[in-house]
Parts: structure tokens; sequence; C-alpha cells
């Protein structure tokens, strides 16, 4: 084997060798100048103040890339790419450690080749080959290589139990030789020698503190390689310690937070962020091409689309009860709060949306904002000459306030308990 340029054991039987390491993670694929992209968090809330209505509101603020990305670009090499995503929160027997059966296997896999390489091919090491220019060579320069110890791997990973015992050529190559080399491909380098460190007990020169994208890159690769109860151990802490709050508008950043609540089951976390992807996304939602399930970002949709389905109905339902006469203290009452509403949703396109999913470029908050801040007009009884606020019309329906009642701009998360069962 080549040079390990990373050694966790130094008398480890694999290495791992990573090809296109630290490719762009949970990138956004459309291009946009980086002064005009910023994510839109919490100066959002100048931003969306409802003086208007959502169409021409939500316009003015940074758009979420219409094309996602979908990083990494390629599932590491040798591996299946078919892992089912893990359930929430899957059982312990699901991913329990490998049992006495299993661990006589890794020792007699462990205590070295059984037969000594023979002949040509295993004398032809790397060292001895021909200095001639390989075609490859230039690209393995920019190759991490990891030297691991086997039984590590297989005792924490199912991933890289298949991989060395499954038959495959590594497992192959790993039996008659001793050693082998597995491929990976696009990790990032630190979050690979994160996890590979948690795999071989070395929590000592593990660190206590990620970055959210960090967190996030270490939980993925958890996820690939099947390891979660070996890297759940530090999570709480590295969670704790992270500067990054949760955002409260839809951006990359709630994207993250959403994947590492729910992979590291944080309930609490994954309602916030849930909440606010439904509440503040304007479009369908990105998954940036992290491992969150179908089922998750389904039942965001069908909630957000729900929601806003029931506030355009209600809306309409108002308007047409005034145009009836079936709200309104009287036909001035009435006349005037139809036609005040009639226009406002003229001028913002309500009037011709309909109720149908999907609501393309509509934020659910943002139309909850514009509702509450619907102008009401002011007019005195008839016969009576209108001389202040003292003699403004009053009732249960003279204010849009008093039409619309309380409405709250976010969304209920999920709870992600009840997500097991979809
Ligand atoms: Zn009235």
């Amino acid at each position: 084997m080549d040079r390990a340029t990373h050694v966790i054991d130094p008398d480890g039987e694999v290495i791992i060798v990573l090809q296109n390491a630290n490719a762009p993670f949970a990138a956004i694929s459309e291009e946009k100048p980086a002064a005009e992209d910023p994510a839109p968090e919490w100066p959002a809330e100048v931003a969306v103040q409802p003086a208007e209505w959502p169409a021409e509101a939500a316009a003015e603020e940074p758009e979420w890339p219409v094309e996602v990305a979908v990083e990494p670009a390629e599932w590491p090499v040798g591996v299946e790419a078919d892992e089912p995503a893990p359930e929430w929160p899957s059982t312990a027997a699901e991913h329990a450690p490998a049992g006495p059966a299993t661990e006589e296997a890794i020792d007699r896999l462990t205590e070295g080749p059984a037969d000594e390489p023979v002949g040509g091919v295993a004398e032809e090491s790397a060292a001895e080959r021909p200095a001639e220019p390989r075609v490859a060579e230039q690209l393995e320069e920019n190759c991490v290589r990891i030297q691991v110890s086997a039984k590590h791997l297989i005792l924490a990973s199912s991933v890289f139990k298949k991989i060395l015992k499954g038959g495959w050529k590594e497992s192959v190559t790993y039996l008659q030789e001793g050693s082998v080399e597995i491929t990976a491909d696009s990790w990032d380098t630190e979050a690979l020698l994160i996890m590979l460190r948690i795999l071989h007990c070395q929590s000592y020169s593990i660190p206590r503190k990620l970055s959210l994208e960090m967190l996030a890159k270490v939980a993925v690769l958890a996820d690939y390689y099947d390891c979660r109860e070996a890297v759940d151990l530090l999570a709480s802490t590295w969670i704790n310690a992270l500067d990054e709050a949760i955002p409260t508008r839809y951006s990359r950043d709630l994207m993250l937070w959403l994947w590492v609540a729910w992979y590291f089951r944080l309930p609490a976390e994954f309602k916030k962020a849930t909440a606010t992807a439904m509440s503040w996304s304007h479009d369908w939602i990105d998954t940036l091409g992290l491992p969150i399930p179908d089922k998750i970002i389904r039942s965001i949709e069908d909630r957000r689309n729900g929601k806003i389905t029931d506030l355009i109905l209600q809306i309409q339902n108002i308007r047409d009860q005034l145009q009836s006469d079936n709200k309104g203290c009287g036909f001035e009452c009435s006349s005037i709060m139809y036609g005040a509403l009639t226009k406002q949703m003229h001028q913002n396109t309500l009037l011709s949306r309909g109720p149908i999913a999907p609501f393309p470029r509509l934020r659910y908050g943002l139309l909850v904002q514009s509702v509450q801040s619907l102008k009401s007009p002011a007019w005195c009884e008839p016969g009576r000459r209108y001389s202040g606020f003292s003699q403004r019309h009053t009732c249960s329906y003279s204010t849009f306030k008093l039409l619309f009642g309380d409405l709250n701009d976010t969304i209920e998360g999920l709870d992600p308990d009840g997500l097991m069962h979809l």
C-alpha cells in the first residue's frame, strides 16, 4: 500500500483512499452574485413588513434559488448507495454492535492473512513498480489516504463490514493479502477523520466544538456508513456548543439544522426547523442533497400547502359573506368592507389566485402578515358627520382584524415521532 497521509491506527490494515476530497457540500447549484445572495434570515423581519401583499413583497426578497444542488456529487465508490435512510428514532437492535459470532469472524480476519501472498501479484508492491509516470499519479496526489483498523470499522459500521466481509473485491483482497484499500469519494477530509477517530475510540483527539456545517457533514457520513451509535456519544456536546441558532427564515442553514435535528433526534429543534421551513419557504423544499427522508419533505410541503389553502379560502369566504350581507351590520358596513377587501385583493393578485397548490413565490408567514396589515376603512354612521376617530363606525365587522381574528404566521412544526409511522 502507498503511504498514508493520515494515520489513525499505525497497525491498521485498511487504507481509505478519499478521492475528490472536500467536494462542495450541500451547495446551491444556481449561481448568484454573492453580494446579492444573503441568507434571508433575521433581516427579513424588515423586508417582509406587510405593507404589500405577498406577491410584490416576496419579489423583493433574496430568492431561494430555483435550481437545487445535489451534492456531494457522488457517493463513495465501492459502496452501495441504496442504504435505507435511518428511521426516527432507530431502535438499538437495528444497529446493534456485532455479537460474539461476528467478533469471532472478525478475529479470524484480523489475525493476519491466511496465506502469504504468492507469486508476483503480491510482490508487486507500489514501491517496486517502475518509476514511469502513470496517468493516475497526478490524480492520486490529491487523494487523502487514511490508515485505519479493519476491526474497528467492522465493529462500528455495517457498511464497512459489508465492504470488508461481504464478498466484494475489497473483502477478497483483504482476506488474501491482509490489507486493502477502500475507495471513498467527495467527503470532507476533516469530517471523515472525525468520524473515523470516533470509530477508533480516540475521543481525546476529537474536537468538542464543531460548526453547523461540519456537524452536518459528520452526520451525513455517519448516516452513510451506518454508525450512528458511535457518533451519538458526542452529539449532545457538539449541539450544545453550536454557535449557529436555528434560523427564523428559510435558508441553507435552516436545512442544515433540519438535517442535524432529524439525524440526532432532537425533537424540539426538529419541530422548530420544520415550522420555519413550512412558514417561510416560498416553493418546494430544497434538501441540498442531504439525506433527509422524502416523507419529511412531503410532510413539510403538504402542511404548508394546506395552511395556505385554508387561509386563501378564509379570505375568499369572508369576502363572499360581506357580498351576501352575512357579515356586516348593515348595507353600508358590508359594502364598504367588501369594497376595501376586494380592492386590496385585486391590487395584489389574490383575486386571481385560486386555493390550489402548489403556491410558488408565496410564503405563508408573509401572507398572514399581509392579512394582518389589511387597511381597514374608516367611516361614520349614515346621517352623522365624520369628525374624527371617536365618530368612526365600529361594530364586530368594521375592521379586518376583527373579521380575520388572530392569525399565527408560524405553522406548527412536525413531530418527529409521528413521522416514524408514515
Ligand atoms: Zn358595522
